[in-house]
């Protein structure tokens, strides 16, 4: 099996024609592996935009792509069709999903179709990376810079933002991850209407205590002090995307706040609970408060 790690650039532009921003895809930059991350061939093209003929400012300077350098390079589906040629059936890898959404939004751009013709099978390098030392945590997503550092991957600023330096700097943190978490288990199928949904999916937090999709067990709250099941004494009250109420445990006597969120994700239901201490409950409400005012 083969692998693909692709990295996009693109240009948020406002097209008159679609009355929404793009992101404008400008460059595609890629490295082909092995099955053991043995580098293949490698892939480099840039695209001359149609949406948005002048690159941003943040994109002039993050990149270092200038307009001159785009108007040398190719049409989108030219880039794309080669592009297909080189992924072959290798598994295409990318650092986060925002490029598979940068894909999508392209795409329906183009051919009012969401789909990406070129993908059959698909990894999100950066939760297998994240999985692979522990740290996966949906709501504190680890940028590929940032990452690099965490596990002391050397790389040098100024070769950061282009696509093919992104794509080579994803390779070696996953030679430096690997094998510390099984890869197959976070490898999907693409190729059909259910991953579209997936990557479509916006996470939303339930925050009316009558939906089905909350489980009223989960809002029993034990006693942190000796373990047994405390006796909720005041209302659920919604705060922040939190609900919270006031506990007594009649065993120790302890009173505490029990704090609970449930965020809908395209999986399922994830339930976050802890225990707070009733005063901070009540000094931050007064801050909100104050806040407020
Ligand atoms: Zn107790």
């Amino acid at each position: 099996m083969n692998y693909v790690i692709l990295d996009l650039e693109w240009n948020s532009a406002y097209s008159k024609s679609a009355h929404r921003f793009v992101n404008e895809i400008i460059e595609f930059g890629a490295v082909k592996l092995d099955a053991g991350f043995n580098e293949i061939d490698s892939f480099s093209r840039l695209i001359t935009p149609r949406v948005g003929k002048k690159l941003s400012g943040r994109v002039r300077q993050l990149t270092k792509l200038t307009n001159e350098d785009l108007a040398g390079g190719e049409d989108f589906f030219t880039v794309t069709d080669a592009f297909t040629q080189f992924l072959g059936d290798s598994v295409l890898m990318t650092w986060g999903t925002s490029d598979i959404h940068s894909l999508i939004d392209n795409y329906l751009y183009y051919t009012n179709s969401r789909t990406i013709p070129f993908l059959t099978r698909y990894c999100d390098l950066q939760e297998y990376c994240e999985k692979a030392i522990g740290e996966f945590d949906e709501g504190n997503q680890i940028g590929l810079g940032h990452f690099a550092e965490k596990i002391g991957v050397d790389f040098s600023e100024e070769e950061q933002h282009r696509a093919a330096a992104d794509a080579y700097l994803s390779l070696k943190i996953l030679r430096r991850v690997m094998n510390r978490y099984p890869l197959e288990s976070c490898i999907l199928q693409a190729d059909c209407e259910e991953f579209y949904d997936r990557m479509l999916f916006k996470n939303f937090f339930i925050t009316d205590l009558r939906s089905p999709e909350i489980d009223r067990a989960q809002m029993k709250f034990s006693c942190d002090q000796c373990g047994k099941q405390a006796r909720r004494v005041k209302r659920w009250k919604l705060h922040n995307k939190n609900f919270n109420a006031d506990f007594y445990c009649k065993n120790c006597g302890r009173r505490f706040s029990g704090r609970i969120s449930f965020k809908r994700r395209y999986d399922g239901v994830k339930v976050n609970k802890r225990i707070v201490e009733k005063q901070e409950q009540s000094e931050k409400q007064e801050t909100n408060d104050k806040a407020g005012e």
